[in-house]
Order: structure tokens, then sequence, then C-alpha cells
């Protein structure tokens, strides 16, 4: 036990001492987005279509393979951090109220986003009839455009198909962010009760080499907790292995301290090249300019959850300068914007939540799960954007009672989506499918989802490491 503790410090020293040059970090990756914005924006106008878009695509193999570089540790950490994170407790039990503070933080937040996210869009009211911005015809028509995509809610095709065909993502990924459709309910659509029985069946894998081939954490989560609570109880017996898995979780971060090195390149050639290529196939200024109202919507709902509500919760139970803190969190809040992936940030957001004084027993057990089921961003976006869609169609008046469903399946939709690319987009048609709407109004989005999941999963990530924060009050001292 007091190696756990001694390697605590020991990590906690190195950590501070990683600090002065993680400030110079930041600006680094600041510069390195606001160049590859620049490049997306310029080079398009330069070149022709087709050069622009194979120099994107040579510059994405180098953000693929940082990507790929975080990614790979994911795993390994969320493993390593979960069990050694209980293993420091020594004791299992003493989780109770941690455990019950993050669940109950988690679900709180979740509500509190959408809650924020429904009062936006009401008062914004995107598409609807009082709306002045373009968005009212344009989305018409970009659902009329939507590469002949025409799918209803009554359809009795393949739903894997369905959802192919109307987000445009390979089928594999769908399958990943909705585990129980991977053997397909033909005419079957996503209600409630399925997103609830999937809620269950995701903390359980029948196969945990499975699980973490497929980046599946929920299980792995699971698995650790309860091997690292049993080890915890079997004393001297196994000290050996005890000692191992903390110092493959510090092995783990410091194999993050050094990839931070490189971010700012990876960061680079991550946003050039995604937003390069969407502005040479005129999906990222011409877009904007068509969903503008839907756009303003979505970040002025994000930017009053992650500067407003989320540093209100902080600043309540940690008397400390939330935007302090916030501030710390940069360098995992420009990954998450750059990679769209709240997992593939995980490693960044556990370095910087370390850093910025949360402790390391609150980090390891809070954020890995918290990538994994708490995303505020993501609720908040898909209540905003189902009430959109409905003012778009002509035929639909919501009542009250539906802005609650959506409510609710808004956040059951978010605890179920993955932490990668888009997966919002994909588990947005619970929300939609449940009030009855019409999936083929997808279409509007989507051309400009790849953009706001960049702002949703920089939220997805503030909200997990506020929680960590929050959290590490209710330890016991
Ligand atoms: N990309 C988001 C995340 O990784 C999920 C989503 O909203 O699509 O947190």
């Amino acid at each position: 036990m007091s190696e756990q503790k001694g390697s605590e410090n020991s990590s906690g020293n190195e950590a501070s001492s990683h600090q002065a040059g993680h400030g110079n970090l930041t600006l680094f990756i600041i510069g390195a987005i606001v160049t590859a914005i620049a490049t997306a924006l310029i080079l398009p106008s330069l070149l022709e279509k087709e050069t622009a878009l194979s120099i994107f695509h040579g510059i994405g193999i180098g953000g693929e393979v940082f990507l790929r570089a975080l990614m790979m540790m994911v795993v390994p950490l969320v493993v390593a951090s979960v069990m050694s994170g209980i293993l420091g407790l020594g004791d299992i039990r003493k989780l109770g109220k941690p455990g019950f503070v993050a669940v109950g933080y988690y679900l709180s937040t979740t509500v509190l986003a959408v809650v924020v996210g429904l009062m936006v869009v009401n008062v914004v009211n995107p598409g609807g009839e009082s709306s002045t911005s373009p968005t009212d015809t344009t989305a018409q028509q970009v659902v009329a455009e939507s590469e002949g995509v025409v799918v209803t809610a009554t359809d009795k095709t393949h739903l894997l198909d369905k959802l192919e065909a109307l987000t445009g993502m390979e089928k594999e990924k769908i399958a990943k962010i909705f585990p129980m459709l991977e053997g397909g309910l033909p005419g079957n659509e996503p209600g409630i009760w399925m997103i609830l029985g999937n809620l269950v069946l995701m903390l359980f894998a029948d196969n945990l080499l499975h699980a973490a081939a497929t980046t599946n954490l929920l299980p792995l989560i699971v698995f650790a907790i309860i091997f690292a609570g049993m080890l915890t109880t079997m004393g001297e017996r196994v000290g050996a292995i005890t000692n191992i898995i903390g110092q493959a979780n510090e092995a783990m971060m410091s194999f993050v301290m050094l990839l931070m090195n490189v971010a700012p390149i990876g960061i680079f050639c991550l946003v050039a090249s995604k937003f390069g290529s969407a502005q040479a196939n005129g999906q990222f200024l011409e877009v904007i300019k068509s969903t503008s109202g839907f756009i303003i919507t979505v970040l002025l709902g994000l930017g009053l959850h992650g500067l407003v509500t989320l540093p209100a919760i902080y600043f309540l139970f940690t008397r400390k300068n939330p935007y302090v803190f916030i501030k710390s969190m940069s360098r995992a809040l420009l990954t998450a914007f750059s990679t769209a992936s709240s997992s593939a940030t995980l490693p960044v957001t556990m370095d910087c939540s370390v850093e910025a004084g949360v402790s390391k027993r609150s980090t390891d057990f809070v954020l890995p799960l918290g990538a994994t089921i708490n995303m505020d961003g993501t609720a908040l976006y898909e209540a905003a954007a189902a009430i959109f869609i409905a003012n778009l169609d002509p035929n639909v008046t919501l009542t009250f009672g539906d802005q609650i469903v959506i409510a609710v399946t808004a956040t059951l939709a978010a605890i179920g989506a993955a932490g990668i690319p888009e997966a919002g987009l994909v588990t947005m048609l619970i929300v939609l499918n449940a009030v009855g709407l019409s999936p083929e109004y997808i279409g509007s989005i989507l051309a400009i989802d790849w953009l706001l999941d960049r702002f949703r999963t920089a939220t997805n990530t503030l909200g997990d490491s506020i929680g960590a924060a929050v959290v590490d009050q209710s330890f016991e001292k």
C-alpha cells in the first residue's frame, strides 16, 4: 500500500515538473489549430480542387498517425488506471460514496445540458416560422439534395442499411455505436426500451478481448473494477500483480507525456486535413452560411453549459475559480476539438486533470467512465437538433409533452453514444423516433455535423474533467 502512495506522490511531482513546459505546449497547439484552419481556407482557393484534396489527404496521414497513437493507449490506460485507482483506495467499499456522487453528477449534468439545449433552441427557434436565418429555406433544400436518400420511419428495410444511408457512415462504425444492431433488426426502430436494455447490456461483454479489440470501454471498466476489487481482498498473495498494475499505469502516463510533445504537429494535420477537404468540397464556409441559425443555437447552448453551468457546479463543490481550472484543461479541450473523440482524448484529459490538481484516485476512476457515459455536449446537441428538425417539418407541431420525451431520450441516447466522431448523429435517431419525427430530416444537419461534433466533444471532455474535480471532494481524506 505504501508503494502505491509513493508512486502517487512521485507521479504528482513529475506532473508538476511538466507543468511549465505544458504552458508553451498549449500555445503551440492553439497556433497549430489557427494555422491549420488558415491553410484549410486558403489552399483550396489557390489550387485545383483535386490537387487541394490530395494535399489534404497527404496531410491527413500525419493526423491519423497521431490519432492512432492516442487510441492505441486508450484500452491499456483505462484498464491500468481504473485498476490502480481501486487498488489505491485499498478497499472497494470506499468507492461507494464517490461512485454514487459520480453517477449523480453524470446524470444531473446531462439533464441540465438538455434543459439548456431546449431553452436555447426554443428561444432562437432556428428553422422556425419567425426565424430570419437562411436555414429556413436552405435546410429544406439540403434535405431534398441529401444524395437522394429518402428513408421513412416505416420502411421495412434493414436498420443498419437505413442508418448507413442516412448518415453516410460505415456499418461497422454504426454497429460500434449501437452494439445491439450488429445482427440487424429488420423493420424495428430504436426506441426508448431498446436503448434502456442496450445501456444495461453495454456494461457486460461475452468476450473481454473482443471488447478490448473494439475499444468497447464499459465492459473493460466493469471488469477492471471487479478484478481490482478482488485484489484488494487478497492481501500479500497478490502483492506482485498489484505493483505491476501501479507501475503499468505510471508508464502509460509517461507515454502520454511523450506523445504530447508531437501534439501540435498531429493536431495541425488532423485539423488542416478535415477542414481543408471540407472547404475544398464546399462543405465548410458555404454550409456554415446556410445553417447559421442552427449553428448559433448549438454554440450558444454549448457555451452556456460549458462556461456558466459547469463552472457554477465546479465552484459550488470546490470553492475554487472554475476558469483557472478550465484553462489548465485547455490541452485536453483542444485535443477534443481536433479529434472529435472523447475516447481518443482520454489520455490527454487524464494528464491535464492530474496537472490541474485533481487527485490521481479521482482521475483514474471518474475520467474513463465519464469519457464513455457522460456526454453533456452530445445530449444538448441531440435535444436542440430534434427541435430544429421538428421546425423544418411543416406537418409537425411539438407539444410540451413531446419536449419532455425529447429531453429523456436525448439523455439516454447521449449516455449510449460512444466517444467517437459523430456517434451522436447516429444515436439521435432514437430521439427523432421517440417523438415520431422523420429521420430523413437528418440530412439537414449532416453536412455540418463534423464541425459541431468538435464543439460538443470539447464540452463532453470539460464535463468529465469537472466531474473528476467534483467527485474528488467525496473521497475519504
Ligand atoms: N464525438 C463525440 C465524443 O466523442 C460524441 C458525439 O457527440 O458524436 O464525445
